[in-house]
């Protein structure tokens, strides 16, 4: 028989009848976008969840990105990681910033606070790193830099949900930190992002420019942008809410499945925490090392032709786009780091409905049965 096809991630669906009650208010009070009652709710109960004091709800993860920058009045360039989805580099390019690129850890493949200081120049104005795979930065030493240089830091936190240190959550460092609610994160509102603010006042400003910059009915202060988030996904996150922590239990319970099942095989490496004392287990990455009997690519084609899709998060590197490969930092000489973990990176399907036969092959597969 046919198997059904394996992704590297699947959208959690709570069931649909669970969702009509939701429906039927917004049938009911006829708002469907501004700021309603849903939109209003989900601030609430994601402050409670994440542990934080302010959110700005958005449409998606990058237009918060690109209004974080906007907020903060980031300009001239920005230290960034080159390993990590395009969006966070594009965002500052809509802002008109140029990205300079450091290179990555090797245990954490998040931006390395020894290489930033060589990176930054007169017109270096923030950094924006990226808590990879849910993994923390070191966040006590970018901040060092960021106070040394006074330097603004906005966390590209979209795969962060929910991830706590010894101090509560990760959201809390830097200026601003940024949250993706994409379909294929841990937490999904189909499309959808938030900013963790640090106090109302910031948290106003925000929500001015993700709307238009009107800062009353009739007075506009900025170019904002539309950046709402709608009532229909507002409520859908409200939905997914309660089942979010079954949802990472059932990811918690893979992520060890995966490290007990591939750890006798020569040459396929799992990523370690970063100190995270809380994980979301988002992502599940190994790197294919050269004692492994198939190179990178030979395995993932393997396992796509007997319809497994993991993905080569994140290769190519963004550095390496016709957008950014002529910047001097985008040079893989200065990236040695990252360029090894993109040629090397495999992440595997993780998601809460995963059956435990359908991982086993996987694991069979990459064991070479
Ligand atoms: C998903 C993602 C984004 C973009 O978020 P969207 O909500 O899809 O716009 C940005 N940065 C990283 C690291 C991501 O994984």
């Amino acid at each position: 028989m046919k198997q059904a096809p394996i992704y590297v991630t699947q959208p959690y669906l709570p069931p649909l009848e669970e969702f009509m009650p939701y429906l039927q208010q917004i049938w009911d009070n006829k708002t469907l976008t501004n700021g309603g009652p849903f939109h209003q709710q989900l601030e609430k109960a994601l402050c409670e969840y994440l542990g934080v004091e302010h959110i700005a709800l958005f449409t998606n993860g990058t237009i918060a990105l690109i209004t974080a920058l906007q907020a903060l009045r980031v300009n001239g360039e920005v230290i960034t990681t080159p390993y990590s989805f395009v969006a966070t580099s594009h965002s500052l390019l809509w802002n008109g910033i140029k990205p300079v690129f450091v290179d990555v850890d090797p245990k954490t493949l998040n931006l390395d606070p020894a290489r930033i200081e060589a990176a930054i120049t007169p017109h270096t104005t923030a950094i924006m790193p990226v808590h990879c795979y849910g993994h923390p930065c070191d966040v006590k030493a970018i901040q060092k830099i960021a106070d040394n240089y006074n330097l603004r830091v906005i966390y590209d936190a979209a795969h962060a949900f929910g991830v706590q240190d010894e101090g509560g959550s990760i959201l809390r460092y830097g200026d601003l930190a940024v949250l993706s609610f994409h379909a294929t994160k841990v937490f999904n509102t189909f499309e959808g992002g938030a900013i963790i603010c640090p106090d109302a006042k910031t948290k106003l400003r925000i929500d001015q420019l993700k709307n238009f910059g009107f800062v009353d009915e009739t007075t506009v202060v900025a170019p904002g942008i539309n950046g709402k988030m709608s009532e229909i996904n507002a409520a859908f996150g409200l939905l997914q809410l309660e089942h979010i922590d079954k949802s990472l239990a059932e990811r918690q319970r893979i992520d060890e499945a995966y490290r007990t099942g591939l750890s006798g095989i020569t040459g396929i490496e799992c990523l370690p925490d970063a100190g995270e004392t809380v994980a979301n287990y988002s992502y599940f990455p190994v790197l294919v090392q050269p004692e492994y009997t198939l190179s990178r690519d030979a395995l993932y084609q393997k396992l796509k032709d007997h319809d497994i899709h993991g993905r080569r998060y994140f290769y190519p590197l963004i550095s390496d786009f016709p957008m950014y490969r002529g910047l001097i930092s985008a040079q893989r000489s200065n990236l040695p780091v990252a360029a090894a973990a993109a040629d090397k990176i495999l992440c595997l399907p993780i998601y809460p409905n995963l059956q435990r036969q359908d991982q086993l092959r996987v694991i069979d597969l990459i064991q070479g049965c």
